[in-house]
């Protein structure tokens, strides 16, 4: 395999009911590497070409970016919107554009058109980790994700169940019709 692919998300955050100075709202750049495991299509001839991990990761990963990120139980997420509203930005501002399509998982939901991911449990890289593999679970073959933010990394290993179908072109996922999205080719 080639080097992974990462990606870079700058986010703030902090971790409510915690004692140290990580209890005040503070940003990081956290770098998230993902390996995928798969067999070599014969006439793409790699695993899953690096630049479409990289996008379809992106694409959903984005949200993460110039983001806040709160636990759902922080009296700061009520405090933040109500200034949101306030403002007449809650739902969204012409210059807010690097926005993903909105998600909801078990453990995080994106609002982009306020930048904001409100999560189930405290976001340490652990957290983080378990966040992104929900989310791209589906769409990549996800051997192993790494994140590191500041000094703190983790990284997980898993064992890939879904046989996810690819273009033979291309090589990247096909969709639900199975229709590859950036071709056209069309599973016979
Ligand atoms: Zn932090
Ligand atoms: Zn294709």
């Amino acid at each position: 395999m080639g080097f992974p692919p990462h990606t870079l998300e700058q986010y703030a955050h902090r971790f409510y009911g915690f004692k140290g100075e990580a209890q005040y709202l503070h940003g990081h750049t956290g770098v998230l590497t993902i390996e995928v495991e798969d067999t070599v299509e014969p006439g793409v001839n790699m695993v899953f070409p690096c630049n479409e991990i990289q996008k379809t990761a992106w694409s959903v990963l984005k949200n993460f970016d110039h983001a806040l990120i709160l636990r759902e139980d922080d009296p700061l997420l009520p405090a933040v919107l109500k200034v949101y509203e306030e403002q007449g930005i809650r739902d969204g501002a012409p210059q807010n554009k690097m926005k993903g399509p909105a998600f909801q998982t078990e453990l995080a939901t994106a609002y982009p058109d306020c930048r904001l991911v409100v999560t189930k449990e405290t976001m340490t890289v652990e957290g983080m980790i378990k966040i992104v593999y929900e989310l791209l679970k589906d769409k990549l073959n996800i051997a192993k994700l790494t994140f590191t933010s500041g000094v703190n990394a983790a990284s997980a290993e898993f064992t890939t169940q879904n046989r996810i179908e690819r273009c033979p072109l291309c090589g990247i996922a096909l969709n639900e019709n199975g229709v590859c999205p950036k071709c056209g080719y069309k599973k016979g």
